[in-house]
């Protein structure tokens, strides 16, 4: 789908917001869409004579690799010489076919995690969070995500496939061995969608007929091997138009694109990647700052609504550890926006929900600590399952609440109802998995004096964390909810 966007983003970025609409109503013919790619046809070839896809064909000297260390998440090395890759297995890819061969190595080049000195990672760091509002068909998920020229800041100059400032590998490669970094003045802004932080060359000339390790088609190109070195494209500076940023404080001027956690994505991702969280400074990406005003109530908005009346963002990333994959997540969420007057209380009470979850779970997971252990705060063991089954518990009755208070705020009504109302929520949860997991029913098998303990430090709304939770919803104390 990124692809697919970049594509579209490269040689048919609308003029404004009108040819965008049209587009969308009228989509583009077949042919349209032929003449718009032809010109940059050849810088899409993976093999030949010329410049290939993504490659450096000109590579001179690096080292040869198996074609699987293409692949982001096969074991290492290091796995494999310490026996420890017990779920991905070594050698079940030995060979792609050029179609595999090609996706893994976009895939690699826009994901590209650290990988020692001198592999870049790709333009948004290792495994980025990726953000993309889903349409109907394919024609309208792609083109929601597509930016007009009105709202971009780079030449209008057509798209050729020469282009070096837009295709890296058609031209001499910008390579950071001799410590240059590429930010977004050295480049065409749609390099963001085509960047090479890897110089790498699939070994075509060696591949013979065989059948593909990952799709199991016959080709007669299987590729098995491809040769890379270090010091690729280093990015410096870009902002994706795909992906959501964060500042590391507020008043920072840097913005670092955000990458998902071990929590996975929950809601608590809502908060900074389709608002803003105004305390953190975080920036929400183009596509999705784009699209309400884009698509206002009425005919437009209800291309997107589907079927349960509210527009999706597809959430997606991998969670790196350094140079290991931990995780790959995706999930969508409903896109809610208010109108403009209204946006700055919408985002506050947002947060105001998002924050006073994530206190409860914590909460709810340390009391069903302190009901179990003697001294919980040695207690090393992982007990997120808690955590993840608290937002699952919640999540529908926080989109609910969202939608309530969205409603609310524009028909100028109070929203105190619907934070009490989250706020018993959160209590109720809290008590139905603190009781599951303490055991607290089977109290003659547990320690019953701690454990009642941990409930009364659950329930009391005078505790550190009740009184955090009723903070970040604008509950006053007194109100004993
Ligand atoms: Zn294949």
């Amino acid at each position: 789908m990124q692809f697919l966007i970049g594509i579209y983003q490269t040689v048919f970025t609308p003029e404004d917001d009108v040819e965008w609409k049209e587009k969308l109503i009228d989509p583009p013919s077949p042919d349209e869409l032929k003449a718009a790619l032809e010109p940059i046809a050849p810088a899409f070839n993976l093999d030949g004579s010329g410049p290939r896809f993504m490659q450096e064909v000109g590579i001179d000297g690096g080292t040869d690799w198996s074609i699987d260390s293409l692949l982001i998440g096969m074991p290492e090395e290091t796995k494999i010489s310490d026996n420890t890759d017990w779920f991905v297995k070594r050698g079940t890819v030995q060979g792609l076919c050029p179609n595999c061969a090609a996706m893994g190595l976009f895939t690699l080049q826009t994901n590209a995690p650290a990988g020692g000195r001198g592999h870049m990672t790709s333009l948004r760091g290792g495994g980025p969070m990726t953000c993309i509002i889903l349409g109907p068909t394919l024609w309208r998920t792609i083109w929601a995500n597509v930016i007009d020229q009105d709202h971009r800041d780079d030449d209008e100059s057509p798209a050729t496939a020469s282009d070096s400032r837009r295709f890296p590998w058609m031209g001499d490669l910008r390579s950071s061995e001799a410590g240059i970094s590429t930010n977004p003045e050295n480049a065409h802004q749609d390099q963001a969608f085509w960047g090479m932080p890897r110089r790498i060359l699939l070994d075509l000339d060696g591949a013979l007929p065989g059948t593909c390790d990952l799709c199991g088609a016959k080709t007669d190109h299987r590729i098995t091997r491809f040769r890379a070195k270090p010091y690729g494209v280093k990015y410096a500076g870009w902002v994706h138009p795909l992906s959501p940023y964060y500042r590391k404080d507020k008043n920072s001027l840097e913005l670092l694109p955000l990458h998902p956690q071990p929590d996975g994505i929950t809601y608590q991702n809502w908060l900074g990647t389709i608002v803003n969280d105004t305390a953190k400074g975080t920036k929400i990406s183009k596509n999705v700052e784009r699209f309400p005003s884009r698509t206002p109530p009425g005919k437009i908005r209800q291309i997107y609504a589907g079927h349960g009346g509210r527009p999706r963002l597809w959430l997606f990333g991998y969670d790196m550890d350094n140079k290991k994959p931990r995780c790959y997540y995706q999930g969508t969420m409903p896109i809610i926006a208010t109108r403009e007057e209204w946006a700055a209380s919408f985002e506050d009470l947002a947060a105001g929900m998002v924050r006073s979850a994530g206190e409860a779970a914590n909460n709810v997971r340390w009391c069903v600590k302190v009901s179990l252990f003697d001294k919980p705060s040695d207690v090393k063991g992982d007990l997120s399952v808690i955590t993840a089954r608290f937002y699952q518990a919640t999540e529908e009755a926080f989109f609910q609440n969202l939608e309530d208070a969205a409603s609310a705020l524009s028909n100028g009504d109070d929203t105190f109802g619907i934070r009490k109302r989250w706020l018993e929520t959160l209590n109720h949860t809290g008590k139905q998995l603190f009781d599951e997991y303490s055991q607290i029913d089977f109290i003659e098998a547990i320690d019953a004096q701690r454990a009642v303990k941990a409930r009364r430090l659950l329930t009391t709304p005078f505790s550190k964390a009740n009184k955090a939770i009723r903070g970040h919803l604008g509950i006053p104390d007194e109100d004993k909810a």
